[in-house]
């Protein structure tokens, strides 16, 4: 019997069973890929991230998690009418293969068990338990005493155990050689409606131009990236001699009210599997803040599992009027996000 499964070896995961084991906590972190896993990501840890990697880890990011350029000076917004907006803010450029592995290390380190190649399928909330069901090379189970559900926007468990169809946006970005007009060291987020429906974005990542768009529908992704690479070719000179590398993945698509699902009896959902994400796809932060408040609510109240997801949603209070006001800032300006608006 394990006092907690945590499940994912993302931030979020890692966080969790870093902070519960940290206080002897007997966890198991499960990743169904093999580590360091791949996550299609712009890998920009903003300054609140950097701050609660020292907070939760006690130590600050190794070099080896880095790309360069190694610092982020900011993210530099165009906004629907194409006005620009530089916001200048300290931040790092990393590989999320090596930075979340390097978590995930820390978490090993503090005294988790760590099982990657399985995934969990499937779990059974009970009353004194929960039964997890695994799948590596066999299918079996594990018991624990609570459950946090960090499997990311794809999360099995929440679409079984809540029964929701979750809604996506589905992003598309390439890696390039080539030469740009611009500086390395921002993020560059462009919201006009011609270029996405969501948001298009560049950033280098050691030497490579990272170009992408965000869509609703899946089947306007080569129309709206083509709009793009022709929009930066003319705005900033963009030149590319070769496409090394493209790929798509999911976020949550963030509507009005930015609900939140804490859980379930013994089971307990953070990071992006709760539905935690700021504008412009910024999730670590949230991840890290959401992984180590469910971890503290089950040590809080271990003996008293009704008060958990109580606590819980105490503890997360300030991060999701933190992301409302985010996205309530970035309805401002573009009316892409309108409906995100807040009633203040
Ligand atoms: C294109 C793109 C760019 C982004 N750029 C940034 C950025 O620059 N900065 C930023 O802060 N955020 C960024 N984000 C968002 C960020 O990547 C996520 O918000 C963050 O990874 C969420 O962390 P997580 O731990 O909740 O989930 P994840 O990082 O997705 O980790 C979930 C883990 O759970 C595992 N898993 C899933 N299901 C199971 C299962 N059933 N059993 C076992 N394991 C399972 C997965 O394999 C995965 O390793 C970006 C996202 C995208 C798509």
């Amino acid at each position: 019997m394990y006092d907690v499964i945590v499940v994912g070896a993302g931030p979020t995961g890692a966080t969790a069973a870093k902070i519960l084991s940290d206080n002897d906590m007997k966890v198991l972190l499960v990743e169904r890929m093999k580590l360091p896993r791949y996550k299609s990501c712009s890998g920009v840890l903003i300054k609140k991230s950097m701050d609660l990697v020292m907070e939760y880890f006690g130590k600050d990011v190794p070099h080896s998690a880095m790309c360069t350029p190694t610092d982020n000076h900011g993210m530099i917004f165009t906004n629907d009418k194409g006005k620009e907006y530089a916001f200048n803010q300290e931040g790092l450029n990393v590989w999320r293969s090596s930075f979340d592995n390097w978590l995930t290390e820390n978490a090993v380190n503090a005294g988790a068990e760590l099982r990657d190649m399985t995934s969990v399928i499937a779990c059974d909330n009970k009353d004194d338990n929960i039964e997890v069901k695994l799948f590596s090379d066999r299918l079996y189970s594990e018991k624990a005493r609570y459950v946090i559900d960090c499997g990311g926007v794809t999360s099995v468990i929440k679409r079984k155990e809540l029964n929701i169809a979750p809604e996506f946006i589905t992003t598309f970005q390439t890696f390039n050689q080539g030469k740009i007009e611009l500086d390395p060291h921002y993020f560059y987020a462009y919201l006009q409606p011609e270029l996405s429906e969501y948001d298009a974005w560049f950033n280098v990542k050691d030497d490579m131009l990272v170009l992408g768009v965000a869509v609703k529908d899946t089947n306007k992704i080569s129309d709206y990236y083509d709009s793009f690479i022709h929009y930066m070719k003319d705005k900033h000179g963009l030149v590319i001699d070769k496409t090394v590398k493209a790929e798509k993945w999911l976020m949550p698509h963030i509507r009005s009210g930015c609900k939140i699902d804490y859980g379930k009896g013994r089971l307990l959902f953070a990071g992006e599997a709760a539905g935690f994400l700021n504008p412009m796809g910024e999730g670590i932060s949230a991840g890290m803040e959401s992984g180590n408040a469910a971890a503290h609510a089950i040590t809080e109240h271990f003996d008293e599992p009704v008060c958990v997801l109580d606590d819980y949603q105490q503890r997360t209070k300030m991060l999701k009027t933190y992301m409302e006001r985010q996205w309530n800032f970035v309805a401002g300006l573009a009316d892409t996000f309108s409906e995100m608006k807040l009633s203040l």
